[in-house]
């Protein structure tokens, strides 16, 4: 098994940056953003583009979560039943641009269910969709708007993403079984 680093803690930064800068220039803007990160990695996330956001546009944009699990986040099991928690953001998003935040991007079953319960809760104007890594194989018609790195990835390969807020360090590294 060999496992090597796709992204060092400087490298996020920059990246995480860089993405921040993106969602204000797509959006002309960060009026009617509103972040939806997605558990458990999303969320911190979401919160670290908030920060980098409100550095660069003296604005806190809105944060919220959806817990979605498949059984599938440690990818040992794998069902295809995805189970949403009863979604409940602290805000409305109706007429607003929406950002799904996750930390890695797969067959993309995740973000249509994230995009399931957002469309129960209002009429958002737009929803896109920032993810850290984009590992490939999608089953779905689905692509984000903001990718911090692309890693081609064969199904064998497992990205292992660690943040600070939850695992003592910023580091991404692939896996090869
Ligand atoms: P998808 O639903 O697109 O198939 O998979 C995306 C979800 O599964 C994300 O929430 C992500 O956390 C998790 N995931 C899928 N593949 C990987 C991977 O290689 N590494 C990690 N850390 N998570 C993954
Ligand atoms: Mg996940």
């Amino acid at each position: 098994q060999t496992k090597s680093v796709i992204l060092d803690g400087e490298k996020m930064g920059r990246s995480l940056t860089r993405m921040a800068h993106e969602i204000i220039e797509k959006n002309r803007g960060i009026e009617e953003v509103v972040l939806v990160g997605i558990h458990t990695r999303g969320v911190p996330l979401a919160r670290r583009l908030q920060e980098k956001i409100s550095q660069i546009e003296s604005v806190t944009v809105p944060l919220g979560e959806l817990d979605i699990t498949f059984y599938r986040d440690d990818l040992t099991t794998r069902s295809d039943m995805p189970v949403v928690k009863p979604a409940e953001l602290p805000f409305s998003i109706t007429g607003k641009v929406v950002v799904l935040v996750d930390d890695v991007l797969y067959t993309g079953r995740t973000i249509r269910a994230a995009m399931d319960a957002l469309m129960d809760l209002g009429r958002a104007q737009k929803i896109q969709a920032a993810v850290l890594v984009d590992r490939g194989h999608r089953e779905l018609p689905i692509r984000a708007d903001y990718v911090g790195k692309n890693v081609p990835t064969s199904h064998q390969e497992m990205i292992a993403v660690q943040l600070t807020e939850t695992d003592g360090t910023d580091q991404v590294t692939i896996k090869t079984a």
